[in-house]
């Protein structure tokens, strides 16, 4: 389609063939919030909680990581318990023995503990606004307010951090006005990047049995954001592949991703990381190669964080 080729052409003008890939590790799934999208809502009392051990998740970053890998994402719910355990000390860690990227999807933690963050050596905020719509924002039960939201997503920016924000395709009820209200939401706050994921009805949350999103709307909606925005990183999720057609991820790659991610979270508490079903989309590094391969593309040299670092223009109004 024009509208995807267009987006496609303007990504490799902006990136070239290189697409950045970066490793993500879901050190926890407690989560003090209970979104009505997402299966790690505290209101899910089938899901077995854990948090990972810091031993072995150095042990694995350190030592068992891709090679091509640049950068890290440390991801959980909202838990604090895990920022300051688990995410904090592995940040020292890394910032002390490698030159990766350290991006953080931690949720809206206080400044303090935010700021220590940054001080240890993580640079790229993840924080999602998920819906422009302050009155759904409400119904789902999103974190705080929607102005709050979008205040901690300003306060990030100033405060020096690089911020990825994104939102939601699809979500039971939406009109394509919505998606249109999304993405000028989107441009309008201080990010660098922006992500759009499928709907898809998560197990044991209130939208269980409502439909997916269809994977058309959710790639019109990237190819767009790639269209006002040439420079941003945009990600092809892996919740692509979920929208009911194999080749999901592939085609986010051809309409203006730039950014894939592997996923690095040890195996036996996969399943337990519930955004949506237990049976999930797992982009290890066979599949990710083989997703860029396929594209003609290749695995950036240089870092998410590097770049991010060294663009102004990633630094928007
Ligand atoms: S989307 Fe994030 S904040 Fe909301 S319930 Fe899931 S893990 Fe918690």
């Amino acid at each position: 389609m024009a509208h995807h080729a267009a987006a496609s052409a303007l990504a490799r003008s902006h990136f070239g063939t290189s697409v950045f890939v970066r490793a993500v590790v879901e050190v926890s799934n407690y989560c003090r919030e209970n979104c009505h999208y997402c299966g790690m809502r505290r209101d899910n009392r089938t899901l077995t909680r854990y948090r990972a051990r810091l031993d072995s998740l150095a042990e694995l970053i350190l030592h068992h990581r891709p090679s091509w890998v640049t950068d890290i994402n440390f991801q959980a719910g909202e838990d604090p318990v895990a920022t300051r355990e688990l995410v904090l000390p592995l940040v020292r860690l890394l910032r002390q023995e490698t030159q990766l990227g350290l991006s953080v999807c931690l949720g809206t933690l206080s400044r303090d503990l935010t700021q220590e963050l940054r001080d240890a050596g993580a640079s790229l905020y993840i924080i999602k606004f998920e819906t422009a719509d302050p009155d759904q924002y409400r119904r789902l039960e999103a974190p705080g307010t929607q102005t709050e939201r979008e205040s901690h997503i300003r306060w990030l920016a100033a405060e020096g951090w690089k911020v990825s924000s994104g939102f939601i395709a699809g979500l039971p009820g939406d009109t394509v006005h919505q998606a249109l209200r999304n993405l000028r939401y989107a441009t309008s706050l201080p990010l660098s990047g922006c992500s759009v994921s499928p709907f898809i009805p998560g197990e044991a949350t209130p939208l269980a049995q409502t439909s997916a999103a269809e994977l058309d709307l959710t790639l019109n909606c990237m190819a767009a954001l790639r269209r006002l925005r040439p420079d941003w990183v945009i990600p092809a999720v892996s919740a692509l592949n979920l929208t009911g057609a194999d080749d999901g991820y592939r085609r986010g790659l051809r309409t203006g991703a730039n950014l894939c991610t592997v996923n690095l979270t040890p195996e036996p508490v996969r399943g337990d990381y519930l955004l949506y079903k237990r049976d999930r989309f797992i982009m290890n590094a066979e599949r990710i190669l083989a997703a860029i391969d396929a594209e003609g593309l290749q695995p950036s040299q240089q870092s998410l964080a590097q770049f991010l670092a060294a663009d102004p223009a990633s630094v928007a109004a």
